[in-house]
């Protein structure tokens, strides 16, 4: 049987992290599936042993820095959640490979993250992961400035670093409106 691949995406504060606690929580607790969670060892602004949404959600989660130390671990469980899925490209086994593997060895897969930088361009994991997908859910913040759906993140900070950890103090959320590129406004 092949895994089916569900991608949650869009831009911060859209709420990604939540929508993936929310079907982690089901399966655990809802369905009693065994769910490994994964998050990047880089991505440490909150936890390493939970995942949290900014709303209060939490589920166990392991923070990793090579797929190689579980890739065990992933093949004994019917559920396998990445989340900041964008953070996972440059390890030492290609994310798409990774979780082409597990849906192949029927494994569901549901993977959460920005999918597009602050520049809008896309994050190439997040691109080929939504094109692989089964099911894409994309959802939307509120626009910082006039509280419209966005589909984009702005970064107030002025630099050209393409990822930057932080969060409302460095981003906001903006409609295509009100989200400029900082290099196009000069
Ligand atoms: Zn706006």
């Amino acid at each position: 049987m092949y895994g089916k691949l569900t991608a949650i995406c869009g831009p911060m504060f859209a709420g990604k992290t939540t929508e993936l606690l929310k079907r982690i929580l089901w399966a655990r607790n809802g369905e009693g599936k065994e769910v490994l969670v994964l998050k990047t060892a880089f991505d440490n602004r909150y936890s390493d042993t939970e995942l949290v949404s900014h709303d209060g959600l939490s589920a166990g989660a392991k923070a990793i820095s090579r797929f190689s130390d579980v890739t065990g671990l992933a093949h004994e469980a019917q559920m396998v959640c990445l989340d900041e899925v964008q953070f996972f490209a440059g390890m030492d086994i290609d994310v798409v490979v990774f979780v082409s593997d597990l849906l192949h060895n029927g494994r569901d897969v549901v993977v959460a993250g920005l999918d597009t930088n602050w520049k809008g361009e896309p994050f190439p994991a997040t691109a080929m992961l939504m094109a692989m997908a089964d099911e894409v859910i994309k959802l939307t913040a509120h626009c910082s400035v006039c509280g419209q759906p966005a589909f984009k993140s702005f970064k107030k900070v002025q630099d050209d670093e393409e990822i930057r950890l932080g969060h409302s103090d460095i981003y906001e959320a903006r409609c295509n409106r009100h989200w400029v590129r900082l290099t196009d406004a000069g």
